[in-house]
């Protein structure tokens, strides 16, 4: 079991200004984020755009920028 965190510290409603995948258009909890840029795709997209996302599991490149990114 995990310690307990300190006392009153309400979990912070963090903003999120992404919700919605540019190619679904569809809300998704997680999404791969470029570090380089501000591409971002959602898992399901990702995984039918194999030709973004490669078989090669460990990096993708953003479309947007070139640039490899480390899953
Ligand atoms: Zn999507
Ligand atoms: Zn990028």
């Amino acid at each position: 079991m995990g310690g307990l965190r300190g006392p009153g510290k309400a979990r912070r409603k963090r903003s999120q200004p992404r919700e919605a995948c540019p190619y679904c258009r569809r809300p998704a909890l997680f999404f791969h984020q470029c570090r380089y840029c501000d591409f971002f795709i959602c898992q399901g997209c990702a995984e039918d755009n194999d030709k973004i996302f490669s078989c090669n599991s460990i990096t993708w490149p953003c479309p947007a920028c070139g640039k490899s990114n480390s899953f």
